[in-house]
């Protein structure tokens, strides 16, 4: 069995706080990591007790949602909280930060950003990481290792497209249905 890399259980680790989001518009998730450890996570919500987007709708102004705290300063500011050093850390985020958080992190010291999902890429957030240094790559998750039961479900599949084959569905059918479950069970990592 292969072991999964930092890159995917790190970036796992995101996408799992984004579950956690309150906010209806887009649930994301960030966590800090340095030295291979992860100091801190985030998710995009309402300020400790507050009231939350999933129960009351969103606060919005200007075409923004200005109840949530993004999950990047979420995790930031619970770093500050708890008096955690950012300088060099790294950051993965499940979305591709807004010029807000960019400029955060820039200021926190992080110096490198994994995104799995491109999202709006402001340009301006872009020439700022880039002025600022920071390394800034695309790391996609590969949904497959955070699925126990992939194995079996590919074996299960495989199997009923066999079966129709034995039965005689016509060979351009099984092509369709094959190259439909090797979308659904292939990683693209
Ligand atoms: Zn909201
Ligand atoms: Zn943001």
């Amino acid at each position: 069995m292969e072991r999964i890399s930092w890159d995917q259980y790190f970036m796992a680790q995101s996408h799992l706080l984004a579950l956690r989001s309150t906010c209806t518009r887009l649930a994301v998730g960030a966590t800090i990591v340095r030295d291979k450890r992860i100091i801190a996570g985030g998710y995009n919500g309402s300020i400790a007790g507050g009231v939350h987007c999933a129960d009351e709708g969103c606060y919005m102004v200007d075409g923004h949602c200005i109840r949530t705290i993004h999950a990047e300063m979420n995790a930031i500011l619970q770093c500050a909280k708890f008096g955690v050093p950012t300088e060099g850390a790294e950051i993965y985020v499940t979305h591709f930060p807004c010029i807000q958080c960019c400029k955060s992190i820039i200021q926190a010291g992080i110096k490198t950003i994994y995104y799995a999902k491109d999202y709006k890429n402001h340009p301006y957030a872009v020439e700022l990481f880039d002025q600022a240094s920071v390394k800034v790559e695309q790391v996609e998750l590969d949904e497959m290792i955070i699925d126990l039961k992939n194995q079996e479900k590919l074996a299960f599949v495989a199997d009923l497209i066999k079966q129709l084959a034995d039965k005689g569905l016509e060979e351009e059918e099984i092509r369709k249905i094959h190259e439909e479950a090797n979308k659904l069970f292939t990683s693209y990592v």
